[in-house]
């Protein structure tokens, strides 16, 4: 009988999986992925085989299909119906925070869930959704093992110069400081880069993760010395519908001059800002692109230049620039922003071969560029199949 690893990503809505054959020492390759979507709305489940044969595509009513518990039941009917001879051995969750001391995967025991419990403030829209999918598994399947693997954790290398807010000191050790994101991203590209750009792994690299949550990440050496988010994911660049770095004097502002609440703040933070507030269009760049609307223009301009001052500042740390990597959604599929940021950073030495970029590299800067531009997918959920496999000694 073969053995399988289910990878779980709680959102608020949604529960996105994938099931990854975990014999072996070899290559960890992925036997389905999918999600439940619209939990609390419209919840749906739909998966692709290996081959991107759609599996599975059912829709239920919310009464039906209400939370993260029932929609990890249909998963495992999935499994049982789909997969019958394989043998789940265990769990790798994606966990949004693991606060300043993790900084590696951990096993999940009653211990380490109470840890996690207390980083609910530093993440309260993502982490009780990932630790209520682990608690989900542990009452279903009390004998299976679980890990939690980190975005906060590969930037844990960081320096404490670089974690440090200028507030009083106190706040650092009360936990106000720099956390940094999309680490699984990061360290998947950090760990592809000796294969796809064997010339760059060991430098200065930043790597733009461009979805609908995005951020930059200097990297020197495979480690993370810099990143654009912070203490919560609303920092650095912006996003499908977060402002990015902004004066904290606008929140102020917001709250005592507009009278909003801080509930109201949150909710324009978090879901009415970045590319959806500018454009009063919406958060995807696909549609903003094919728009001629100057607001969708206006929306996409500025996302552009906020990833050319991030990459001047994080060049800055690493002390001069050897390479640019794109990925995620937007990293991936837009030649034209990628276009456009390239164009912006030839004051650095990025050269965009255009034949390269509208194929999507992997290198996409000119034989002669004196710093090179790649883009290279990233692959989360096989960076938590690897540290799962690895933990539980599969
Ligand atoms: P997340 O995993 O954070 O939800 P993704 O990495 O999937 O996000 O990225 C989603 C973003 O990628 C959306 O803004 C979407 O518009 C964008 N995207 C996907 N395909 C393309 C494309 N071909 N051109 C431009 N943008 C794209």
């Amino acid at each position: 009988m073969g053995r399988v690893i289910l990878v779980l990503n709680a959102g608020s809505s949604s529960l996105k999986f994938s099931i990854f054959e975990a014999g072996g020492c070899g290559v960890l390759s992925a036997m389905a992925v999918g999600q439940v979507e619209g939990l609390g709305t419209a919840p749906r489940l739909k998966a692709r085989g290996a081959d991107g044969q759609v599996i599975v595509d059912q829709r239920w009513t919310t009464s039906e299909l209400a939370n993260h518990a029932q929609a990890l039941q249909e998963i495992a009917v999935l499994l049982r119906s789909r997969f019958a001879g394989q043998e789940l051995a265990g769990v790798g969750h994606r966990v949004v925070h693991g606060g300043p001391d993790y900084s590696a995967p951990l096993l999940i025991t009653p211990q380490a869930m109470e840890k996690l419990a207390t980083f609910v403030p530093l993440a309260p829209l993502h982490q009780p959704h990932n630790l209520a999918a682990i608690r989900a598994v542990q009452e279903a399947r009390p004998e299976l093992p679980q890990v939690a693997c980190f975005d906060t954790a590969f930037h844990r290398t960081q320096d404490t110069v670089a974690q440090l807010y200028g507030l009083p000191y106190e706040y650092y050790e009360r936990g106000i400081r720099r956390y940094g994101f999309h680490g699984l991203s990061y360290e998947y590209i950090a760990a592809t880069l000796p294969d796809v750009a064997p010339e760059i792994a060991a430098g200065r690299v930043v790597v733009a993760h461009l979805g609908s949550g995005a951020s930059m990440c200097a990297i020197r050496d495979g480690r993370s010395v810099g990143s654009s988010m912070g203490f919560t994911a609303l920092d650095g660049l912006m996003m499908g519908t977060r402002p990015g770095n902004m004066d904290p004097g606008i929140i102020l502002y917001l709250l005592q001059q507009e009278g909003m609440s801080a509930r109201d703040v949150e909710n324009m933070l978090y879901k009415r800002s970045g590319l959806l507030g500018l454009s009063g269009i919406g958060n995807d760049m696909r549609v903003l692109q094919d728009s001629d609307s100057p607001r969708a223009r206006l929306a996409i301009a500025h996302f552009v230049y906020r990833i050319n001052r991030e990459l001047g500042g994080l060049a800055a740390v690493l002390g001069g620039l050897d390479a640019l990597v794109f990925t995620a959604g937007i990293g991936e599929n837009s030649a034209h922003i990628r276009r456009l940021v390239c164009e912006q950073a030839r004051w650095l030495g990025i050269d965009l071969d255009p034949a390269a970029n509208e194929q999507a590299g992997p290198r996409i800067s000119s034989a002669g560029s004196r710093v090179s531009a790649w883009v290279v997918p990233t692959n989360e959920e096989l960076m938590i199949a690897r540290h799962t496999r690895k933990l539980l000694g599969l």
